[in-house]
């Protein structure tokens, strides 16, 4: 017997460094660990000690034979990882180049112990503090616009994803620390200003994430019943901004452009059976609202073929295994047949799903709730009047009230701070922003808003990392120090 990986892993490689035989990979040195979707343990290697289990913040590592419905597929899933590749020799005990980060540079002995701002309270913000806390003597000010932490795991990861969302009690850990004063409901840019925060501190790290929608930029798109995931996922997550009864469930059938993991968050809980999403996070007046829901059948609405489409297969694969909902390949087009036939990419996960030519002029017909996927098939425009009538994508009209695009998120411009608009991150080298000597930038808002939460991890090492070799280089300007907290109680 031994251990595996499943559908819950973010990715931050925690596990890596606490395997004694060096069984899990890709590591965060490992070229491909970049692009990996999970981790994976290779079974032939794992001596079943479960020390990777009890460390894993998002309980994604179980015995093989404890997997059960749709974690089955993952004790398979992980051994394919090491089907066609050359196992690592162990000779001995197992010392692994990724550990807790660690700092080139002694901090010089006359420097007073840091004060460094950190903005935001999402996942980079929280490595960037548990990197600074754990391995210096830093003292942190930790700030958020919000009265409650935890930026995206508190209102992007879905409700139903409740392990996830148990990596937001690791980082709670950070907000009780000795060195880190939590400051909730101070907007930086707008209740305290870049130069107050430099003033005070000797350094500032801005992880402030990218919160805005990326738009179609298709006719239609600002009707009635058109709307962005942003939104949906802010509303099922009583996300401050998002009025309670911003989405409207009164369509049979819902089209969301996009395929990303997004995507199938919104879809997912919108068919979700209200009973079971009660007991989780759920905002309740979006469960309020699913329990007279009328949506039957969501529609993912994909430009690309299933072999790329932007969902990660673990993910994919958890949608074919619901007892209560159906999922359906439109079989419009023979290269998706094809593709799935193949096993093409990511096309494999959907070998065995029901294909089906849809009529998309009439309302879905049947009891059973469903998802449908169809792939090739470009958004041209958003049909309707007054409100939304349909999506026209691929040369049909696809006849439905609500349109939601799940095309990405895009950050938006940081008060203060330079701005690639193209891109929506704050140019920097290495987490420096570029002409503000001391000012720091860590997550989505340096990097683009990709990768889940554990990518945050190596990103805010690589920030910190930069924010400690200024220190020892004399880089960062010293600060006055000040009553910053009699400021802030004033405002
Ligand atoms: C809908 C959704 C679902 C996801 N689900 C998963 C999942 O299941 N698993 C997974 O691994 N990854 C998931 N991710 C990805 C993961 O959430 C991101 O990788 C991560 O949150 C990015 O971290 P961040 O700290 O850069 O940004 P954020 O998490 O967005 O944190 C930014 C914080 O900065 C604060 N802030 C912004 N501006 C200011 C300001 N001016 N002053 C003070 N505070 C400010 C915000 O309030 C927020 O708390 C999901 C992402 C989304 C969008
Ligand atoms: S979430 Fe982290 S600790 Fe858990 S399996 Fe994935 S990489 Fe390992
Ligand atoms: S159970 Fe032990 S040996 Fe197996 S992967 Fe986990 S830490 Fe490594």
């Amino acid at each position: 017997m031994a251990f595996a990986i499943t559908q819950a892993c973010c990715n931050d490689a925690t596990c890596v460094s606490v395997c004694p035989v060096n069984c899990i990979h890709p590591t965060p040195d490992e070229p491909d660990f970049a692009t990996a979707e999970m981790l994976y343990v290779d079974p032939a290697t794992c001596i079943d000690c479960g020390a990777c289990s009890d460390a894993c913040p998002v309980d994604a590592i179980h015995p093989i034979d404890e997997l059960t419905g749709a974690l089955a597929a993952y004790a398979d899933i992980n051994a394919a990882y090491y089907a066609d590749r050359a196992r690592p020799v162990v000779d001995g005990p197992n010392f692994h180049a990724w550990s807790q980060p660690t700092f080139a540079h002694d901090i010089p002995s006359d420097m007073p112990a840091l004060d460094v701002a950190v903005v935001g309270t999402g996942p980079a913000g929280m490595y960037a503090v548990q990197d600074l806390v754990l391995h210096t003597s830093a003292s942190v000010t930790l700030f958020d616009r919000h009265p409650v932490p935890g930026g995206l795991v508190r209102f992007g990861v879905a409700p139903d994803h409740p392990s996830t969302k148990m990596i937001g009690e690791t980082f709670a850990r950070f907000h009780d620390h000795p060195r880190v004063r939590l400051r909730l409901g101070v907007e930086v840019g707008e209740d305290v200003s870049l130069d107050e925060l430099r003033s005070r501190h000797d350094a500032v790290i801005y992880a402030v994430g990218a919160a805005s929608a990326r738009r179609l930029g298709i006719p239609g798109e600002d009707l009635p019943g058109s709307t962005t995931a942003t939104t949906v996922v802010g509303w099922y997550n009583g996300h401050p901004d998002v009025p309670a009864d911003v989405v409207d469930l009164s369509a049979e059938r819902v089209v969301i452009v996009g395929t990303g993991n997004v995507a199938l968050d919104v879809a997912r809980i919108l068919t979700a059976d209200p009973a079971e999403l009660a007991g989780t996070s759920i905002a309740p007046h979006a469960l309020a609202r699913l329990r007279s829901s009328k949506v039957r059948e969501v529609v993912l609405v994909a430009r690309r073929g299933p072999a790329t489409a932007a969902y990660t297969a673990p993910e994919l694969l958890a949608l074919t295994a619901r007892p209560d909902v159906d999922l359906v390949v439109d079989d419009h087009d023979p290269q998706v047949g094809q593709a799935i036939d193949e096993g093409t990419g990511k096309a494999g996960v959907l070998r065995g799903v029901t294909r089906e030519a849809v009529d998309w002029s009439v309302p879905p017909r049947g009891d059973r709730k469903r998802i449908v996927l169809s792939f090739h098939r470009p958004p041209e425009a958003i049909t309707g009047e007054t409100g939304v009538r349909g999506l026209l994508a691929g040369g049909v009209e696809i006849a439905t009230g609500q349109v939601i695009s799940a095309i990405g998120y895009k950050g938006t411009p940081v008060a203060e701070l330079p701005f690639d608009d193209l891109t929506g991150t704050v140019p920097n080298t290495a987490g420096r922003v570029e002409g503000l000597p001391g000012v720091y930038v860590v997550g989505w808002i340096k990097r683009g808003p990709s990768g889940g939460i554990g990518a945050n991890r190596t990103c805010a090492q690589e920030t910190v990392a930069s924010l400690l070799s200024d220190v020892t280089s004399g880089a960062l300007p010293v600060r006055a120090r000040r009553r910053f907290a009699s400021v802030l109680r004033r405002r």
